[in-house]
C-alpha cells in the first residue's frame, strides 16, 4: 500500500508540554509525525502549549511577576528612595499581558512544529485502535481517519470537580477562570491549599483580595520536607494569606452575588461568605473522549490510562505520557522527558527516566523546590541521614538583593554521605534545584558539594554552606543564625 498524507509514522494526541516535545524529538529521529491538538478549537483559534501554557503553569508565572511587581513598588520602593505614588492596577491590562506573553510562546511552538516539519492539525482526536486515530476539524462535518505506527497519547489533566461545590464559571471558578479575573475579588476563597491553590493566593493576595485557604488535611503542604513546609507556613501567613487546615469544604451556596461555604473543622461547622470561590482539589485526566470504546484501552477507576514502566498501555503501539498516567507526578517536565522517552523507545534508542530524582517546584513567592526525600519519609523507613541546614538570611547575595526568606536544607546518607535529599525555599528555589538534581544524578556526596566553588556572591552558595554545615563548616552562620537556622 502507497503512503497517503494520512498515514505517519507517529501521531501524537495532545500539544502539551508532554506532546509537542515528543513530536519534535520524533522529528529530529527522523519520523514522520503529526500532533492533534484541539485548544480553543470551537473559536478555530489554535493555541498549542496545552494547559500548562494557555491555562496553567505560564500563565500563573506571568501573572505572579505582575503581582511582585505590583507589591514591591508598594512595599519595598520607598526604601530604595524611589517615590510612586497613588499606584493602582488594572486587572484587564495585566491580563493583556499575560495573553500577549501566551501567544508569542505558544506561536514558537507553532514555529518549532513547521522547523521540524510536523504536521499539527488543530482538531478534536480519538483513538479508533492500534495504528488509527479519527479527528473532527472545526465546523468540518466529516470526520477523517490518520493512521500511525505509533500513536502517542499525551492529553494532559482538567480540575477536578468537586460535589459540594459546583464550578458555574461567576462565582464558583476553576484555576482556567481563577487566572483569566480581570477584576480583583474583595474576598476570594480557595478549596485546597495544594500546588495550584497556594500559587494562585499569593498572586491575588498581593494584588489587593483577602485570601482564605480551606484545606482539609491537618498538616501544610504534607510531602514537603517538614521543616521547609514550617517555614512556608510562617511566610505565607506573615504576607497575608488565611490558612485554614483541617477545614473540609462541605457545601457551597450560591446568592445573587456572593457564595456561601460551609466548612467542617475540629470546633465544628463554620460559614463563610465570598466573592468568588476557587476550586482547587485536585487534577484528573483528560482521557474521558480519549478512545472509543471499541478499543481495549484499559483505564483505571480515576481515568488514568494504564501504562507499564515504558509508558506502554495496553495496546500494542499506543504510549500515554505525561499527566495521562500515574507514572511519576503531575509536572511539566516529568511529562516533556517521557515524550522524549518514548520518542526514542520508537527509535529503539531509549534511556530509562529516573523518576526517584525528578524536581518539584511549587511557584509561590518565595518559591520552594525540592528533590529526593524528605526527612520525615527517611525517618518512616529507618534511614540512618544527616542533615545540612542554611538560612538565606546568613547569604551574603541574598541580604544585597533582600531574598533573605527561607533556607536550604541538604540531606546525606549517614555512612556514605550520599545525598538522599534537597529542599529549597527561597526567591530561586526553581533555578537553585538544578544543582541538587545534578549532584544526585551523579550520585554526589554532600562533600562534593562542599567542594565545588561557587561563585561569591551568589544565592547559590547556601547550597555550598548548607553541605559545609553537615559538618559544622559553613562559614557564614552565627551561632545565633546557626540556632534557627530552620526557622
Ligand atoms: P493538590 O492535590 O496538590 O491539592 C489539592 C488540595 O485540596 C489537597 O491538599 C486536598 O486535601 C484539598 N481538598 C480536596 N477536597 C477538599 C475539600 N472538600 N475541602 C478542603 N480541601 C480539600 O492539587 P492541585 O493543587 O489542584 O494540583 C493538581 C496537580 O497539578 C498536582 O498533582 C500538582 O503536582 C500539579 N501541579 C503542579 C504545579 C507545579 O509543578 N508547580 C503547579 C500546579 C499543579
Amino acid at each position: 500500500m502507497s503512503e497517503s498524507e494520512n498515514d505517519y509514522k507517529v501521531i501524537i494526541l495532545g500539544a502539551g508540554p508532554a506532546g509537542y516535545v515528543a513530536a519534535i524529538r520524533c522529528a529530529q529521529l527522523g519520523m514522520k509525525t503529526a500532533c492533534i491538538d484541539n485548544w480553543n478549537l470551537d473559536q478555530n483559534k489554535a493555541s498549542p502549549g496545552g494547559n500548562f501554557v494557555n491555562a496553567g503553569c505560564i500563565s500563573s508565572m506571568i501573572l505572579l511577576e505582575s503581582s511582585k511587581l505590583f507589591d514591591s513598588i508598594q512595599n519595598e520602593a520607598h526604601d530604595h528612595g524611589i517615590s510612586v505614588e497613588n499606584t493602582r492596577i488594572d486587572a484587564s491590562t495585566t491580563q493583556n499581558r499575560k495573553q500577549r506573553i501566551i501567544d508569542s510562546i505558544s506561536k514558537q511552538i507553532s514555529q518549532l512544529f513547521e522547523h521540524h516539519q510536523i504536521d499539527f492539525i488543530h482538531a478534536q482526536g480519538k483513538l479508533i485502535s492500534s495504528g488509527q486515530v479519527e479527528i473532527k476539524e472545526h465546523k468540518k462535518s466529516t470526520k477523517r481517519t490518520l493512521n500511525a505506527e505509533h500513536i502517542i497519547l499525551a492529553t494532559g489533566s482538567k480540575p477536578a470537580k468537586l460535589a459540594c461545590a459546583d464550578i458555574d464559571g461567576d462565582a464558583i471558578i476553576d484555576s482556567t477562570e481563577a487566572l483569566n479575573l480581570d477584576e480583583i475579588p474583595k474576598r476570594l476563597g480557595i478549596i485546597g491549599a495544594g500546588l495550584i491553590g497556594l500559587e494562585l493566593a499569593g498572586i491575588w493576595r498581593r494584588l489587593g483580595s483577602e485570601v482564605i485557604l480551606l484545606e482539609a488535611q491537618d498538616v501544610f503542604l504534607p510531602s514537603t520536607d517538614s521543616d521547609i513546609s514550617q517555614s512556608a507556613y510562617q511566610i505565607f501567613t506573615d504576607q497575608g494569606l488565611d490558612i485554614r487546615l483541617g477545614a473540609r469544604v462541605i457545601d457551597c451556596k450560591k446568592g445573587k452575588k456572593k457564595v456561601t461555604v460551609e466548612y467542617q473543622d475540629q470546633s465544628g461547622t463554620h460559614s463563610l461568605r465570598l466573592d468568588k470561590l476557587f476550586v482547587a482539589s485536585g487534577r484528573e485526566p483528560n482521557s474521558e473522549t480519549l478512545a472509543s470504546d471499541q478499543t481495549d484501552l484499559m483505564l483505571d477507576e480515576n481515568g488514568f490510562v494504564h501504562v507499564d514502566d515504558n509508558c506502554c498501555t495496553t495496546l500494542p503501539g499506543v504510549y500515554a505520557i505525561g499527566d495521562l498516567t500515574t507514572l511519576g507526578p503531575m509536572l511539566a517536565h516529568k511529562g516533556l522527558e517521557e515524550g522524549i522517552f518514548v520518542a526514542e523507545l520508537i527509535a529503539e534508542q531509549a534511556k530509562k527516566i529516573n523518576y526517584n530524582i525528578i524536581p518539584n517546584v511549587i511557584y509561590t513567592s518565595p518559591e520552594i523546590a525540592w528533590v529526593g526525600q524528605s526527612e520525615q519519609a527517611l525517618q518512616a523507613i529507618n534511614e540512618n541521614y544527616q542533615c545540612g541546614v542554611f538560612p538565606f538570611k546568613a547569604s551574603t547575595k541574598a541580604q544585597a538583593i533582600q531574598q533573605t526568606e527561607g533556607l536550604v536544607k541538604i540531606i546525606s546518607q549517614q555512612e556514605t554521605d550520599v545525598i538522599l535529599g534537597v529542599h529549597i525555599i527561597n526567591d530561586q528555589a526553581s533555578e537553585l534545584i538544578a544543582e541538587a538534581v545534578l549532584a544526585m544524578e551523579f550520585s554526589a556526596s554532600a562533600e562534593d558539594l562542599a567542594r565545588t566553588i561557587h561563585a561569591h556572591p551568589s544565592v547559590s552558595e547556601a547550597l555550598h554552606e548548607a553541605a559545609l554545615n553537615l559538618e559544622d563548616r559553613a562559614l557564614h552562620l552565627l551561632p545565633t543564625l546557626q540556632n534557627h537556622a530552620a526557622d
